[in-house]
C-alpha cells in the first residue's frame, strides 16, 4: 500500500510587495523575521506619529532591538514630551519585549570652540537625556563632536568639558551616553578608539558613559573589519582600550566607501565595501551575544529593506 503523501509544507513567506506600509505589517504579526531568543537585533526605527509608533513598527518587522531619535534629529529643541506619551511608549515597549535605545541629534557638537554653539549643544543634549530618561531608555548614542579646526587635542578637551556639564545637568539619571566611533569625516573626532578612551578617562563620572561601534564608521576610519585578521585585531583593540563591556550597542552597516576613506556612507549588508562576512562574525561572536545590534541602512517607509538585511543574517543566528 502506498503511503499517504505528506501534507504539503507551507513555504516560508517571501518578502512581499515593496509598497507595503508599516501598518500593514502590524496586521500580520506572523513576522517575517525569526530572531532566536536572547538575540537583540533590529534597526533604527521612526517615531513618526508618536514615540509609541516605533514599538508598533519594530514589532511589525519582528525586531528584538531598535534605535530611535527621542525628538526630531534636525532640530535643536522639541516641545516637552507629555507624560501620557512617554507612558504609552513604556507600556508598549514592555509588552513587546523589544530592547530600545536612542541616538542623539546630529546638530549637537560638544567639540565646538564657539561659546554659543557649545552651550546650545550642552543644553540640547541635556534635553535629549531628559526625554530618554522619561522613556526609560538605557542609553543614548552620540557622536563625540568636531573640533572645527581648533585641533584634535583642543576638541577632545572641549568634549570632555561638555560631557561633564551634561552629567552635572542630569545628576541621578540612569540613561547613559554611548560615544560612537565615527568615520572621521571633516574635522570630526571619535574616529580612533583612542579618542573614545581618552574622553571616557577624562570625565568625572565614567559610569555614565559607554561606547557604540558602527561597522561602516570603523571601516571608513581605517579599521579593516572586512577580513578575519582585521576583525580580530579591531576587537582586541576595543577590548584593550575600552573593554568589551563598555560597548553598549553595535551599528551594523556596510560601507559605501573604501577602507580609510574617512567618509560616512552606509550601504546594505553585503552590498558595500565590507561584505557580509563581518556581519556574520559579529552575530556569531559570543562576546557580542547580549549586545543590541541595529541597522542604520537606507530604507523606505515600510522598512522592507531592514527585514531583507536582517534576513541575510538569519542563517548565522543560533
Ligand atoms: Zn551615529
Ligand atoms: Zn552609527
Amino acid at each position: 500500500m502506498k503511503a499517504k503523501p505528506a501534507p504539503k509544507k507551507k513555504s516560508a513567506p517571501a518578502i512581499e510587495s515593496k509598497t507595503r506600509r508599516a501598518d500593514d505589517l502590524v496586521e500580520k504579526p506572523a513576522t517575517l523575521l525569526k530572531i532566536p531568543e536572547g538575540e537583540l537585533l533590529g534597526a533604527h526605527t521612526s517615531t513618526s506619529g508618536g514615540v509609541a509608533q516605533a514599538v508598533t513598527r519594530a514589532l511589525g518587522c519582528g525586531f528584538t532591538a531598535a534605535q530611535i531619535f527621542v525628538k526630531n534629529n534636525k532640530q535643536w529643541f522639541a516641545p516637552v514630551l507629555r507624560e501620557e506619551e512617554a507612558a504609552q511608549f513604556r507600556k508598549a515597549r514592555k509588552v513587546s519585549g523589544i530592547y530600545f535605545f536612542a541616538h542623539n541629534s546630529y546638530l549637537v557638537n560638544l567639540g565646538s570652540q564657539d561659546a554659543e554653539m557649545f552651550s546650545m549643544s550642552v543644553r540640547a543634549m541635556i534635553a535629549e537625556l531628559e526625554r530618554a530618561e522619561a522613556l526609560d531608555l538605557p542609553f543614548i548614542v552620540m557622536h563625540p563632536g568636531s573640533h572645527g579646526g581648533a585641533g584634535e587635542e583642543a576638541g577632545l578637551k572641549r568634549i570632555a568639558q561638555g560631557l561633564d556639564e551634561i552629567v552635572r545637568g542630569t545628576a541621578g539619571f540612569h540613561c547613559r551616553m554611548a560615544l560612537e566611533i565615527t568615520a572621521g569625516q571633516g574635522k570630526s573626532l571619535g574616529y580612533r578608539l583612542e579618542h573614545l578612551q581618552w574622553i571616557i578617562e577624562n570625565i568625572s563620572e565614567e559610569k555614565r558613559f559607554g561606547a557604540c561601534l558602527d561597522t561602516a564608521h570603523l571601516y571608513a576610519a581605517g579599521y579593516n573589519v572586512k577580513n578575519r585578521e582585521g576583525y580580530e585585531e579591531t576587537m582586541n583593540q576595543v577590548d584593550k582600550l575600552l573593554g568589551m563591556k563598555s560597548v553598549l550597542g553595535l551599528h551594523l552597516n556596510d560601507s559605501k566607501v573604501p577602507l580609510g576613506k574617512r567618509v560616512d556612507r552606509h550601504a546594505h549588508l553585503g552590498e558595500g565595501e565590507i561584505g557580509i562576512d563581518c556581519f556574520r562574525w559579529i552575530v556569531q561572536d559570543l562576546r557580542w551575544k547580549s549586545t543590541p545590534k541595529v541597522l542604520e541602512t537606507p530604507k523606505s517607509e515600510d522598512m522592507h529593506e531592514d527585514v531583507e538585511n536582517l534576513q541575510k543574517l538569519a542563517p548565522y543566528l543560533r
